[in-house]
């Protein structure tokens, strides 16, 4: 268990970085955007950066919702239920838990 503990523990520091990490490139982007002071709907540079910045929310996006899958983990963790099936209740495979240490279903019963 503390295995685990400390595996989900560098898995959240590893996405809290990236989500710092997106921070300062999102910042860089705005402050070009600025400096070129252009026009997002019909300069092509400004098409670019406007695609830049989505791109970098969709990640940011994706690091925090990893940050909250680590947190409900560690909480299950602490709760007791980690490792069992939010559906069926049953113990999830070693396998799986090793390869997806946030996971809440097992195979069988993981909708996506
Ligand atoms: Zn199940």
């Amino acid at each position: 268990m503390e295995e685990t503990r400390a595996r989900l523990h560098a898995l959240r520091a590893e996405a809290a970085e990236r989500l710092v990490g997106l921070g300062d490139a999102r910042t860089d982007v705005v402050d070009a955007a600025r400096g070129a002071n252009v026009d997002d709907e019909h300069d092509p540079e400004g098409a670019t950066i406007a695609f830049e910045r989505a791109q970098l929310e969709a990640l940011a996006a994706d690091a925090r919702r990893r940050l909250a899958d680590v947190d409900a983990a560690l909480a299950r963790l602490d709760a007791g239920t980690y490792g069992t099936c939010a559906v069926g209740g049953e113990p999830l495979a070693a396998a799986r838990l090793a390869a997806r240490p946030t996971a809440t279903t097992c195979v069988r019963h993981a909708s996506s």
